[in-house]
């Protein structure tokens, strides 16, 4: 589609296509989007319509997540403690979508500081799912895998920390990736829990999500952990290679008890289809799994407790009041710039991070990760990818869970554990159930996201699923 896209905006207008998208969004209820940067990017849809560029993405427009950094474009995270923070810099993806020629047509809504599975904990409100108003779109990257289901956007970036680009994209009905760890640089991500963290494409087809992820993937030496040049592949070569060859396992852990059937079902129609195309399937064990949700949010927590204490309303964004002592002003600007799910996860961070607790939870923590790790590696020893559902129910009503952090989290089973591995897996759509998009995960090894590509294309050859739209918006 983005390749077609591109081919079109060149024989018509970029400004024309542009223009569409901006009305879609005027007319929407979606709450998508935190900030739209329609003048510059009309201007440039105009000069490109003047002088075509050449690249990958020329004239294409993508909406991003407001946690990655836009040079003259306003960047809060969704919370009002960043509110009016204009980065002086582009994030590395940003300077290579420019790079290719993509117009980056506004930033869009997510759980503050990416902490959330339903972009409820975003101070300028929740985003809708466009299937259903009434329920959220997943999080904490809901506003780019809204925009991209309801025809807003073509394409979008996320980031993924604990299932933040998976989770929405199943919600809403898109494909989203989260690459392996290390293949897209985080500089200019704004840090939530950095060894966990990747940003990854928010698309309607695996063929899309290929060409995006040939933009952003790479080598980048302002990132410590970025990989060796070497790891990146060519992601829309051998795209049509099939599944003949390919080995799928399929996780005991995750299926049973708070998993919906109807969820469960299509996950296994996914496998038989899968099957059907000359791919063969077995059952494996990833025996800690119970585990992963306590071990991640111990290591999410505690990242990101230090990861936020920069935020003193000194250094980025608006400082509200007068100034008083340092202890009265630092804490005035903190009570009233963060949430209520960021101040909870600050104080639990910094909890397992003190003294005489280190031991036995960040620590602790840090050794179930490597079980958890060991896992997957076992695992995908004897297959090539995993299959599962990305989350155990379709989107849930706004305002359903919010309250009760706990059954929040348990959202995440099947998301959490692929981070805590750093291994790469993209949701796809695999059914409907009572007319809420359902999504199929696919685990690879690191570094072999051609590989999940391959199979996640030949899947959407042979079934309609990602072929639906919503109606309402
Ligand atoms: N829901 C998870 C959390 O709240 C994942 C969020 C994410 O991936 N950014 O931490």
């Amino acid at each position: 589609m983005l390749a077609q896209l591109r081919e079109q905006i060149l024989a018509g207008s970029a400004e024309e296509y542009l223009s569409r998208l901006f009305d879609r969004i005027d007319r929407s209820k979606l709450n998508a989007f935190t900030t739209l940067d329609r003048e510059n990017a009309l201007g440039q849809a105009r000069e490109f319509d003047r002088s075509p560029r050449k690249g990958l993405m020329a004239g294409i427009p993508i909406a991003i997540k407001d946690g990655i950094s836009t040079m003259g474009i306003e960047t809060t995270c969704s919370s009002r403690i960043l509110k009016g923070y204009i980065p002086p810099y582009d994030a590395h993806v940003i300077e290579r979508l420019k790079a290719e020629g993509a117009i980056i047509m506004g930033k869009t809504n997510m759980d503050e500081f990416a902490m959330g599975t339903s972009t409820e904990t975003s101070a300028f409100g929740p985003t809708r799912n466009p299937w259903d108003l009434q329920r959220v779109p997943g999080g904490s990257s809901g506003g780019s895998a809204a925009c991209v289901a309801a025809g807003e956007a073509p394409c979008s970036l996320g980031s993924d920390t604990g299932g933040s680009v998976r989770c929405p994209a199943s919600f809403c009905g898109v494909v989203g990736l989260k690459p392996t760890y290390g293949l897209v640089s985080r500089y200019g991500l704004i840090a939530y829990a950095n060894s966990l963290e990747q940003i990854g494409p928010i698309t309607r087809t695996a063929e899309d999500s290929a060409f995006l992820l040939d933009v952003i993937a790479g080598h980048d030496p302002r990132d410590s952990t970025s990989a060796p040049a070497a790891a990146k592949g060519r992601y829309l070569d051998g795209l049509d290679g099939g599944v003949k060859d390919l080995l799928i396992g399929v996780p005991d852990e995750y299926f049973g008890e708070g998993v919906d059937p109807m969820v469960e079902k299509a996950v296994w129609d996914s496998v038989s289809v899968l099957e059907g195309l000359g791919a063969t399937w077995q059952r494996v064990s990833l025996p800690h799994t119970r585990y992963a949700l306590a071990t991640y949010y111990i290591i999410a927590m505690s990242e990101c407790s230090s990861n936020l204490a920069r935020f003193d309303g000194l250094r980025y964004g608006r400082r509200p009041g007068d100034d008083k002592d340092w202890h009265t002003t630092f804490s005035e600007i903190r009570s009233a710039g963060f949430g209520p799910e960021a101040k909870r996860r600050i104080l639990l961070g910094t909890y397992a991070l003190s003294a005489g607790y280190y031991g036995r939870y960040y620590l602790k923590a840090l050794q179930v990760r490597t079980l958890i790790k060991q896992d997957f590696e076992r695992a995908l020893e004897k297959v090539d990818l995993l299959a599962s559902a990305t989350m155990p129910f379709p989107a849930f009503r706004i305002g359903e869970r919010i309250s009760d952090p706990l059954s929040l989290y348990m959202a995440d089973i099947f998301t959490v554990p692929v981070n805590l591995a750093g291994v790469p897996a993209i949701s796809i759509p695999c059914g409907f159930a009572d007319g809420l998009p359902i999504g199929l995960q696919l685990i690879g090894r690191p570094f072999q996201e051609s590989l999940l590509l391959r199979a996640a294309q030949a899947y959407q050859a042979t079934t309609p699923h990602h072929l639906r739209t919503p109606e309402v918006a």
